[in-house]
């Protein structure tokens, strides 16, 4: 059976023109033309990044620089935001890490609070904070510019921000927030096939992991600075995914990020409009939703895997069913990559036509 095209908040569906460009020349990574196509990523992606901060590519998921950060960074306390699987998650991955680690807990669908982590900082004793800017499992986006502020208050205090579901899709000013370390993967918002991560250091992050004893090697953000200083990546990288990602920062380009914005507000605005027009309720409150999925929450008369599995054997497409211990009960439908008006509506039509026969 041919594979669905994916509308489940990651990965996405994948343009012919990137699966084109990976199939350039494997090139050593040692020598200039691997330099050259260093270089040439590097303007076009720190405009994408609002950073004037080398973006460096990671041959990982997301987790590798993740984890990374917290070996990078945390000498003291971390506190961890959490509010959905992955924000959970890396509660977790810090305390395997050996690090102490605190978290302020929310109810997944529910935001983090800007006032609960000025509150837990006032205690003293932490030195990082880890927010999950998109809450990918719940449709949920936090409050970064207030989040950001707060944490600014507090002088030895790190931010490191994940933008796996947001980055590109909206503007996050990641210089102008004061962002320490901003990650993301390639396989969501940026609409890469996945093996892939990005990210950017402050200064201050760089000095921070200077101090730091038992960063590893991998992920280790001073060799990331000293390879960039040379146009080059510590280990040897997925050459193919540097080929794919230069395609879609051109894409970007051309496209116009401002324009590129609007057309995430849009398509995400049709299908909070689809949704309520079958009364399917948004998991997330009002003010903090998601700008490239929604998660909704599933109704009681709705068979949720039986209308799944029949879009995708009749229609081709796929949705996704809920993540984590809200899997079943929600259900979520991604805007992000490349989608566009059109696509949408080709989505809903498939949705609307299989809907009837799964409701009670
Ligand atoms: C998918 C996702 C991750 C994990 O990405 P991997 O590619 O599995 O490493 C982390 N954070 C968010 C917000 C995600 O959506």
């Amino acid at each position: 059976m041919a594979k669905p095209k994916l509308f489940s908040p990651g990965p996405v569906d994948v343009a012919q023109e990137t699966y084109a460009a990976m199939c350039g020349p494997t090139i050593g990574h040692r020598g200039a033309d691997f330099e050259e196509l260093y270089a040439s990523i590097q303007p076009g992606i720190q405009q994408v990044a609002m950073t004037e901060r080398p973006v460096f590519f990671s041959t990982s998921s997301a987790w590798g620089v993740m984890e990374g950060a917290i070996r990078n960074l945390v000498q003291k306390k971390v506190l961890n935001l959490c509010c959905g699987a992955f924000s959970d998650k890396w509660f977790g991955v810090a305390k395997s890490c050996g690090k102490e680690a605190e978290a302020i807990q929310v109810d997944w669908g529910q935001p983090i609070d800007p006032e609960a982590v000025r509150a837990k900082l006032s205690e003293g004793g932490f030195d990082t904070v880890t927010l999950v800017h998109n809450e990918t499992s719940t449709g949920c986006l936090n409050p970064l510019k207030e989040i950001a502020a707060v944490v600014r208050e507090f002088d030895d205090v790190l931010l490191v921000v994940d933008t796996v579901s947001s980055f590109s899709a909206l503007p996050i000013p990641c210089d102008e927030l004061g962002i320490d370390v901003m990650l993301c993967g390639v396989q969501k918002a940026l609409a890469l096939p996945p093996g892939l991560a990005l990210f950017v250091t402050s200064e201050r992050a760089q000095q921070r992991a200077a101090q730091v004893s038992d960063r590893g090697y991998y992920f280790d953000f001073l060799e990331f600075q000293k390879n960039h200083e040379k146009n080059n990546t510590p280990s040897t990288p997925a050459i193919p995914h540097l080929y794919a990602l230069k395609e879609r920062v051109d894409h970007m380009l051309a496209e116009g990020l401002e324009n590129r914005y609007q057309r995430h507000e849009k398509t995400n605005q049709m299908l909070l409009d689809w949704g309520a027009g079958h009364g399917f309720e948004p998991l997330p409150p009002e003010g903090f939703r998601s700008k490239t999925l929604v998660c909704f929450k599933t109704p009681d008369n709705l068979d949720l895997s039986g209308w799944i599995k029949a879009v995708r054997n009749n229609h081709g497409l796929l949705i996704n069913g809920g993540y984590g211990k809200i899997k079943g009960t929600t259900f979520r439908i991604s805007n992000m990559g490349n989608e566009t008006p059109e696509t949408m509506k080709e989505l809903f039509d498939a949705l609307d036509a299989e809907l009837p026969k799964f409701l009670s």
